[in-house]
C-alpha cells in the first residue's frame, strides 16, 4: 500500500468551480490561477495577501497559460485566445479545429521552449473526437497526437527529455521521447496504468525528482507515482469525488495545489461533499515542484 501524505489540507476561501482545472502558479504575481471550465471563468488566489479575483471570458475555457509579458494565452471554445489579466479584454486568435464545433479545448501547458500544447475532446465524450496539438510562437499550430477522447495530464521531465500524456478513459499515462528544439514526440509507451476502483486519470504534475503527481476523476484522491518502474509512492485523500489537476506553488514551489469539480453530482452526493469544486492547498506538503513555462519564451 502506498503511504499517504500527513499533511494538513486546507480548503482556500473562493467561490466553487463547477468544473475547476489547469492550476498554473504565476511566479510574479505570486498566486495561484485555475480555470472553471464550464462556467468560463478564470480565477486567481493570492495566498500572502488573500486577495482573490475572476476574469470572466464568456466562453468555456479549457485551459490558460502564462505569458512571458505576464498575461495569458488561453484555450477558448470559440478558439485560442489572449487574455489581459488587467482589463479582461479577450483578443482572439485562430482555431485549430474550427470544422470541428462539436469540440472544447481541455488541458493545457506551456512546454520548457515556451510552446502552448492543448488537447480537445467531444463535448458528447464521442471516443476519440480530439486531438493534442502544439502550438508555436509565431501562433502556427501542429497535431501531435490524434484519435484522443479525453486530453488531459500534461508533463515534461526535468532533463526535458520525456513528455507524459494521459488520455483519460485508457486509464494509462503514456510517455513520449521529447524533442526540445523541434517539440517532435516519439517512442509512445505506457508508463503507468492506474488500479480498478481509483477513479480515472485526470490532470498532472510533475516534481523536481521526475515523479508525477495525479489527480483522480471520481477517485476521491491525488497520487504521486515513479514513472521509470510504475510504482504508486503516494496518496493523499481528499474529501471529494472529482478531483481535477494539481500544481506546486508557493515561493519555493513546494505548496500543492489541487483543484476539483463539482459538475454531474447529484444532490445527494453534493450534501456529502459540500466542498466539492473548491481549491485545496497542502501547504509545505514536503516535496518540491518547478515552475510553469511562459508562452513565448
Ligand atoms: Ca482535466
Amino acid at each position: 500500500m502506498p503511504e499517504q501524505l500527513n499533511r494538513p489540507l486546507k480548503v482556500i476561501d473562493t467561490e466553487p468551480a463547477l468544473l475547476g482545472e489547469g492550476p498554473v502558479w504565476d511566479a510574479h504575481r505570486q498566486c495561484i490561477c485555475w480555470v472553471d471550465i464550464l462556467n468560463g471563468h478564470i480565477h486567481e488566489f493570492t495566498p500572502t495577501r488573500n486577495t482573490y479575483r475572476q476574469i470572466q471570458v464568456n466562453d468555456m475555457v479549457g485551459a490558460v497559460a502564462l505569458r512571458t509579458n505576464g498575461h495569458f494565452i488561453a484555450a477558448l471554445k470559440s478558439g485560442l485566445a489572449f487574455v489581459n489579466r488587467d482589463t479582461g479584454a479577450v483578443q482572439m486568435l485562430h482555431h485549430p479545429e474550427v470544422h470541428l464545433p462539436g469540440n472544447r479545448f481541455n488541458d493545457g501547458k506551456c512546454d520548457p521552449a515556451g510552446r502552448f500544447w492543448v488537447g480537445t475532446m467531444a463535448l458528447s465524450e464521442e471516443p476519440g473526437a480530439g486531438s493534442l496539438y502544439m502550438i508555436e510562437k509565431d501562433l502556427s499550430h501542429s497535431r501531435k497526437i490524434a484519435g484522443v477522447s479525453i486530453s488531459n495530464g500534461l508533463a515534461w521531465s526535468p532533463d526535458h527529455k520525456t513528455f507524459y500524456y494521459i488520455d483519460t478513459p485508457t486509464m494509462e499515462v503514456v510517455a513520449y521521447d521529447y524533442d526540445i528544439r523541434t517539440g517532435e514526440i516519439a517512442g509512445k509507451r505506457t508508463v503507468i496504468t492506474i488500479p480498478e476502483n481509483q477513479g480515472f486519470p485526470d490532470g498532472m504534475t510533475i516534481d523536481r525528482d521526475g515523479m508525477l503527481w495525479i489527480a483522480h476523476w471520481d477517485g476521491w484522491q491525488v497520487t504521486r507515482w515513479d514513472p521509470l518502474t510504475g510504482e504508486q509512492l503516494l496518496q493523499i485523500p481528499l474529501p471529494v469525488a472529482r478531483v481535477t489537476s494539481c500544481t506546486f506553488g508557493g515561493a519555493d514551489f513546494r505548496d500543492l495545489y489541487i483543484t476539483t469539480a463539482r459538475v454531474g453530482l447529484t444532490e445527494e452526493q453534493l450534501a456529502q461533499q459540500p466542498l466539492a469544486g473548491r481549491l485545496f492547498v497542502v501547504a509545505d506538503c514536503g516535496y518540491e515542484g518547478v515552475e510553469a513555462w511562459a508562452f513565448g519564451e
